[in-house]
């Protein structure tokens, strides 16, 4: 097994198509990261340089000790997953999981003849590794059954089951789960993430969906315009942004933005004004433009019992426009003095359109951005 690195590297499409720039990652031995962000980031053109589908314009791609800019894509020791499983249709499940390794052990027609032992005892090698990925992922009663007659979400398996037989030292995998329902999406899901954890092969996942890299990668690095803005443990990103891209790309709803200045150790929104946490480095901008970022569950409802004590200074009185119920809680549109603010409130709430309300702000986690380079000032 092996991890993975990104030294510098960047990819540049014809004159000046820069879909990755001077990237520096390291992926762990064993590691489960995700690379993710919008479309066009450059998330699927990096794990393609992995692949060697793509080819480095400048810096080094390592897997393990080894650089590979050079090694053919045959040679890397990756196996890759796509959103289209790409199963040959005419092939059975089992004969779908077996080709690679066919291919790779068996060799030519006329050396099985000449090594007929040999070839024996590769063929029942192939034919346990081959049941063995089955059972993990519980296809073994389809494997006589061709692609056409499986649901999305039994061919994706496959599609995994055809890539761990190999016993890679890489997995790479682009958005493997965006053509499954949603429900299977998340049962997916897990069962990638058990997977990982049983075989603890090294696993780069692209995906454009923040929840999927929030609950599957042990770290995550956001990219955007084929720039890694940060790349950290999903909580981390989550509670310390490095900037107001990724503060508004994790989180759902996504985190408010309010346009403010730093007034004598307060952050001045115009519409309402909130007292800095003590020490906070912004208290030092006196007079500067910055973006205050408050999360949406970092808004309450005071009427319902919560742990953010209120105070005159994180109270604010709200007008409700809408609420939208999720079941276990509303999304709530706010009016503050004219700003408007989103909040996630507990579903006990008995604010509805129209309701006054007071809102309670939870002043330790409020964020504040530079207004100029939008990096967090923290
Ligand atoms: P998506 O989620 O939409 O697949 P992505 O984040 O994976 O997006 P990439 O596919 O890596 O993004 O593309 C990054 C940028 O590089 C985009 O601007 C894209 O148009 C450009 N690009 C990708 N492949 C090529 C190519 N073969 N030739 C020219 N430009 C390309």
């Amino acid at each position: 097994m092996a991890g993975v690195a990104f030294k510098g590297v960047s990819k540049i499409f014809g004159k000046d198509v820069k879909a990755v720039n001077d990237l520096n990652l390291e992926v762990k031995d064993q590691e489960f990261m995700v690379l993710v962000g919008p479309s066009g980031c450059g998330k699927t053109t990096a794990l393609r340089m992995i692949a060697g589908l793509e080819e480095a314009s400048l810096g080094d791609i390592m897997i393990g000790e080894v650089r590979v800019n050079d090694v053919p894509p045959k040679d890397r020791d990756i196996a890759m997953v796509f959103q289209n499983y790409a199963l040959y249709p005419h092939m059975n499940v089992y004969d779908n999981i077996a080709f690679g390794l066919r291919l790779r052990e068996l060799k030519g027609f006329f050396w099985q003849l000449a090594n007929a032992s040999e070839a024996k005892r590769i063929k029942e090698d192939i034919d346990n590794r081959v049941k063995e990925a089955a059972r993990m992922l519980d296809i073994e009663k389809y494997l006589t059954r061709r692609p056409k007659e499986l649901s999305g979400g039994q061919r994706q398996r496959v599609a995994l089951a055809r890539a761990i037989v190999r016993k890679p030292k890489v997995f790479l995998m682009d958005e493997p789960l965006s053509n499954l329902d949603a429900k299977l999406r998340v049962q997916t899901r897990y069962e990638l993430i058990s997977l990982h954890r049983k075989l603890g092969i090294t696993t780069v996942y692209v995906t454009h969906d923040q929840v999927e890299a929030m609950t599957m990668g042990q770290r995550m690095a956001i990219m955007k315009d084929g720039v890694l803005q940060q790349c950290d443990k999903p909580e981390e990103v989550y509670s310390h942004p490095a900037n107001k891209f990724v503060a508004g790309f994790i989180g759902s709803p996504p985190m408010n933005f309010l346009d403010a200045v730093i007034k004598d150790g307060r952050v001045d929104a115009g519409a309402f004004s909130l007292p800095l946490p003590s020490g906070h480095p912004a208290i030092a901008m006196n007079g500067q433009r910055v973006t205050l970022g408050i999360r949406p569950e970092e808004l309450f409802d005071k009427a319902l019992p919560t742990n953010v004590p209120a105070t005159p200074d994180n109270t604010l009185k709200a007008v409700v426009d809408v609420m939208e119920p999720l079941g276990h809680e509303y999304v709530a549109y706010l009016q503050v003095n004219g700003a408007k603010l989103v909040a996630s409130i507990d579903k006990e709430t008995k604010l509805r359109p129209g309701s006054e309300a007071e809102i309670l702000i939870n002043l330790d986690r409020i964020h504040i951005f530079d207004a100029d380079t939008e990096q967090a000032v923290r």
